[in-house]
């Protein structure tokens, strides 16, 4: 049986959002030549703060400012670069609750996640690769390693500070400097970044960011003064930007779609796969590249996993993104709310068989109950799309060859997990399955440290780690 719980909500007072903002280039705030557009509450609808839409003329002037800046900060001893650094991580955690609520404010993610994962995540990242800025000739590329120069980065909605440390914390640390896209939905903590970067005093030009939408990512991208591309999104628009830079010199990484496979078998400690189930494809209300939102169990344990399954589901809280008791928020924009509601239809029309548990949704905002889907077979459109929603396919196998085939029998490759009783299985399905991170009796962990990235439709390239420096550096690691 579900607690009550009290409302919990965490105040939005220490969040100061501007009625309107400019472009961050070289260093201040300044209007764009486009137009403008709206940001929203996706829990409220309430427009939060209208944002300059950045044109090519304005990208033009964030990459000459990029590209002036590039000569000192590249020339700058790496212990130099590491301070700025590490600076900007502290102020992180510093200005980490209003980071956190901002990011729930503009996304819909709830504050447990934005507070406990997220930002601490972003500080990490910080950290991490400011130890690497005085260090890179021991990186194993050579014994003097060298920037790209400006780097063009374009970031997607669903983790938008963490994404934006993904890119920027490794690029800056090689002596980079950046010209930053945030997703369009979700602008505001990417503005906020802008400002810690002024009050950590780093030199102008360094991290520039420029908002906007589609047209505005494809004027950075294709920039011709841009020397390296880092892309984080949609494999769609992945597949579109690999053909805008398709023969010039640019070096590219591309960070796509997934559907991963989420593997329990029958000796598997139950409870906890449950658990790493629901955190696999309701954490962030399944807007995770990573999501487990292929559930393969094994037959013989199937009915005791989805019955376990079910009940658990029937305890989560989905709700006002503020409130600290709140699992599940709103999903980020109509569109995204559109999408999943046609495929979990198109789930229904092929006859999977489809499961809430009944819950209340708020009567304004963007919202989509936990959702399970049985009877999934590998041919249905649920079990090949990325729907990117709180929405999982369920599949049974009965061997572990043919969990490796079912796994593996996607476009995708960026993640999987398996649980199991048995060391020596973690290791065999690991090295079977093609996925770029393959996480055993846990799901969604995260550490700078370790390189993340996809195999096939989930794109090329790593980010974190010592793999992630080299996307950043001339040379092959
Ligand atoms: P999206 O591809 O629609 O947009 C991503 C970004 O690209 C946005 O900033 C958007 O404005 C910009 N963009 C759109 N068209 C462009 C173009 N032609 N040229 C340049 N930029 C363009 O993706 P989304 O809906 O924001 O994000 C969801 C997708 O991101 C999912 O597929 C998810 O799997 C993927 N993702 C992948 C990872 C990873 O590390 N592999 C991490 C997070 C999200």
């Amino acid at each position: 049986m579900a607690f009550e719980y009290a409302p919990a909500p965490e105040s939005r007072a220490i969040v100061d959002i501007k009625a309107s903002y400019g472009l961050f280039i070289d260093g201040e705030f300044v209007d764009g030549h486009g137009s403008s557009f709206k940001t929203i509450n996706p829990a409220t609808e309430e427009t939060l703060a209208e944002v300059a839409e950045a044109d090519a003329a304005d990208v033009d002037r964030a990459v000459r400012a990029a590209r002036r800046a590039f000569r000192g900060w590249s020339r700058m001893p790496g212990k130099e670069r590491a301070k700025y650094l590490f600076r900007i991580a502290r102020i992180i955690q510093e200005r980490g609750r209003e980071l956190a609520v901002l990011e729930s404010i503009d996304n819909g993610k709830p504050i447990k996640e934005s507070r406990d994962v997220d930002v601490p995540q972003v500080a990490a990242n910080f950290f991490y690769f400011a130890g690497w800025a005085d260090k890179l000739e021991y990186a194993g590329l050579g014994p003097d390693p060298q920037p790209h120069g400006v780097a063009g980065q374009v970031i997607p909605w669903n983790f938008p500070l963490l994404m934006l440390a993904w890119k920027v914390a490794p690029a800056l640390a090689c002596g980079n400097t950046v010209v930053l896209k945030p997703a369009e939905t979700t602008p505001l903590t990417a503005l906020l970044f802008a400002e810690i970067c002024q009050q950590a005093d780093l030199p102008p030009g360094v991290v520039n960011i420029v908002t906007g939408a589609g047209a505005t990512g494809h004027a950075v991208v294709s920039h011709p003064d841009v020397d390296k591309v880092a892309f984080t999104g949609s494999t769609e628009v992945g597949k579109a930007i690999a053909r805008a830079v398709a023969g010039s010199e640019k070096k590219v990484t591309l960070e796509l779609g997934g559907k991963a496979a989420n593997i329990v078998f029958d000796d598997a400690p139950i409870d906890q796969a449950v658990e790493g189930i629901v955190s696999g494809i309701f954490f962030n209300q399944g807007h995770v590249c990573c999501a487990g939102s292929r559930l393969l169990v094994q037959e013989s344990v199937a009915e005791e996993v989805l019955g376990r399954l079910k009940r658990r589901m029937s305890t989560l809280r989905i709700g006002d993104p503020l409130d600290k008791n709140t699992d599940i928020g709103a999903i980020n924009s109509a569109e995204q709310l559109g999408r999943i509601r046609e495929l979990a239809e198109i789930g229904d029309s092929e006859g999977a068989e489809r499961w809430s548990p009944s819950c209340d949704l708020p009567s304004s905002g963007f919202w989509f109950p936990p959702t399970v889907f049985t009877g999934v077979t590998q041919a249905h459109r649920i079990a090949r799309e990325e729907i990117f929603g709180p929405v999982l396919s369920v599949l049974t196998f009965r061997t572990p060859s043919e969990a490796v085939e079912k796994a593996n029998n996607t476009p995708y490759g960026l993640s999987a997990g398996v649980w199991t009783d048995k060391g020596s299985r973690i290791l065999h399905m690991a090295s079977h399955l093609r996925a770029g991170v393959v996480w055993a009796n846990t799901f969604n962990k995260f550490d700078p440290a370790s390189p993340f990235g996809g195999y096939k439709e989930s794109g090329y390239g790593r980010e974190g780690g010592r793999q992630g420096l080299a996307s950043y550096l001339k040379g092959e690691i």
